[in-house]
């Protein structure tokens, strides 16, 4: 048996899924005539509390087709210099939207008012205009880490000080609206926009969505044409959506198992796990093991049938998800002790 702890996105779609996959009506969905992509696009729309939404192939097209949608080629996008738009997107927002990333320095996503500041641009013959702000909630790269309400608010008042529209990546929103206990539509109710995926903690097979107001969401359509987004009989995706979308208060589970798996982590001598961090599905652990780093690491587990990812030399990530139970649990926990000890002898 191998545990896949490397990411929420290896997920199998369940039994469920694959009935309302089979049984899904569809239609051209490039026409407006997929029923279940409407349904899905209606029912996001009514969670998020927006007018409208769009079924797009992943997240990271939602995030460039909202970088689209919002600014116009040659204009800054403000974003935090860890967030997954920058990171890891290929930098698609400069290489197909023309658009220029100007990097706020966060404390684990987290903006301090102060950066904000710092980094602002203000009216300048020599400056590109200012065109969006993008925040991370979950943030990836800080671990899962939750961005607080407050954070959010002051962030936003910002950037409405400053007149720019501002976009979520809400790749994770469910994730930091169950760990806050708070009703998601609350959590984004001052966003502009939100992109937020099926594929992750949610279990489907593939697909995310981009909700804001109904004028916004009918741009967004064409430029998602425009990327090649636009899919013809995609109900058969969308109702995987649909289950994954009512089942969502599951990814408590997750958080729960998270939890114990860090606490197990922890304890063994060689891994240093920041227990107030482990916030949600996605926790960090350091490793304090002379003479080996994380990337040997990452294989030696593997050969013992754990697999999680490294994202630095000295620095791994675990990520719990539908498809691993307690039991799951239990049987790393042990993996991981005996490599450990393998490596320390
Ligand atoms: C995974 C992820 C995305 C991109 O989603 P894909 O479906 O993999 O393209 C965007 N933002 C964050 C924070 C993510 O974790």
């Amino acid at each position: 048996m191998i545990i896949d702890l490397r990411s929420d996105t290896v997920t199998k779609p369940s039994p469920a899924m694959r009935r309302a996959m089979a049984e899904a009506e569809v239609g051209d969905d490039v026409y407006g005539e997929d029923p279940t992509v409407k349904e899905l696009e209606e029912m996001a729309a009514g969670i998020m509390g927006k007018e409208a939404a769009l079924f797009v192939a992943s997240g990271t097209m939602g995030n460039l087709v909202a970088l689209l949608t919002h600014c116009e080629p040659g204009q800054e996008v403000y974003l935090d210099e860890e967030a997954h738009i920058y990171y890891y997107e290929v930098g698609g927002m400069s290489a197909l939207g023309g658009l220029i990333p100007r990097l706020i320095s966060s404390e684990k996503g987290l903006y301090h008012p102060e950066a904000l500041e710092e980094a602002w641009r203000p009216e300048n013959i020599h400056f590109p205009n200012p065109g969006l702000l993008c925040l991370e909630n979950t943030h990836n790269r800080a671990g899962g880490r939750v961005v607080t309400p407050e954070c959010m608010h002051e962030a936003v008042t910002w950037a409405k000080r400053k007149g720019m529209p501002v976009h979520l990546d809400g790749a994770r929103i469910f994730n930091a609206a169950f760990a806050l206990d708070m009703d998601v539509a609350d959590l984004v109710k001052e966003m502009d926009s939100v992109m937020f995926c099926l594929s992750k903690g949610l279990g489907a097979p593939a697909g995310s969505l981009l909700v804001g107001s109904r004028d916004w969401i009918a741009e967004a359509r064409k430029w998602r044409k425009m990327v090649g987004g636009g899919m013809r009989q995609a109900g058969v995706l969308a109702a995987a959506g649909l289950v994954a979308l009512k089942e969502r208060a599951r990814l408590k589970e997750d958080h729960r198992l998270a939890e114990t798996l860090a606490k197990d982590l922890a304890a063994i001598e060689g891994l240093k796990v920041n227990l107030d961090q482990v916030e949600t599905n996605i926790f960090m652990v350091d490793l304090e093991l002379p003479g080996t780093d994380a990337y040997r690491f990452v294989s030696l587990l593997k050969e013992a049938g754990v697999l999680v990812n490294a994202v630095a030399p000295g620095r791994l990530r675990f990520v719990t998800h539908k498809d691993i139970g307690e039991k799951e649990i239990a049987q790393a926990v042990k993996i991981v002790e005996n490599v450990v000890e393998g490596v320390s002898n």
